[in-house]
């Protein structure tokens, strides 16, 4: 399986750079989770490839770039960009988003193919297939009902916390499977515990209590979701909890787990 996360945030010479603004993963470069930088950070092969769009929740950072993405792209779809998100997450797109005035309703509009987006709702607690990825959706614990998911194909199984406070039932999930890497917020420095209690997220301590639940610790274990304007605090704060095998995902590196390899590879940038 392989998966990169996409940039959001440009250096001053224009290069990627690796403050994570927005959220989205690209999965064998043909389904994406969250959509935060779809539109503006994905390949040309991966502007064409990317059909299935599985979304964690409706904050911004998590999809911003969707209605760029099919807009772009509106009259050369031969096919509807299928967006799979809980029933909460499609009320709040098409009240707030694809309302006609932030944005086109695009489920309502269809191009010389057919249709241009099209919803398929799942629950959380089910499964559902995406392609060749079965997917697990486990409700977590943020601020606006969010989803977590165990993403498995035939070679490898990932966990994505999505954005989470602390949390029982995605540990019971995720604690039945045999991991190759977890992927796990933590958004907030240790001295903004009140903030991120407020909203929702994760502290570098509250990682370290988080992780306590986790039962096979073998798995590579990525920290995503840091907020940009206390990302190299938190990369301090995460580095001084002395837990091996804890690293931050990289803007842009390509990770591949599975087959052959465990352990995940440069390519590319
Ligand atoms: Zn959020």
């Amino acid at each position: 399986m392989r998966l990169r996360l996409l940039p959001s945030s440009f250096e001053n010479d224009g290069a990627a750079s690796s403050r994570q603004h927005l959220t989205c993963f690209v999965i064998n470069g043909n389904v994406a989770v969250d959509a935060g930088s779809l539109a503006m950070a994905v390949t040309a092969e991966e502007r064409t490839q990317i059909r299935d769009v599985v979304l964690t929740h409706a904050h911004l950072d998590h999809i911003a770039g969707l209605p760029l993405f099919i807009d772009d792209q509106f009259s050369e779809l031969t096919e509807a960009v299928r967006v799979h998100a809980t029933t909460d997450v499609i009320e709040v797109l098409e009240r707030d988003v694809f309302n006609w005035s932030v944005y086109p309703r695009f489920s309502e509009l269809t191009n010389e193919f057919g249709k241009v987006m099209e919803y398929h709702p799942f629950e959380q607690g089910s499964e559902f297939r995406v392609g060749e990825l079965l997917f697990e959706a486990v409700g977590v614990n943020h601020k606006v009902p969010c989803s977590g998911f165990i993403i498995s194909d035939d070679s490898a199984s990932i966990a994505i916390t999505g954005d989470t406070a602390n949390m029982d039932s995605f540990w019971e999930n995720v604690n039945a499977r045999r991991l190759n890497a977890l992927l796990i917020e933590c958004a907030f420095p240790n001295d903004l515990a009140e903030l991120a209690a407020m909203s929702c997220h994760l502290t570098p301590a509250g990682l370290a209590e988080e992780l306590e639940k986790l039962k096979d610790r073998s798995c590579e274990t990525l920290v995503i979701n840091i907020k940009p304007s206390y990302r190299e605090k938190v990369l301090r704060e995460i580095e001084g909890l002395g837990i091996s095998g804890l690293d931050d995902l990289k803007v842009g590196k390509v990770y591949e787990w599975g087959r052959s390899t465990i352990s995940s590879n440069h390519a590319g940038s």
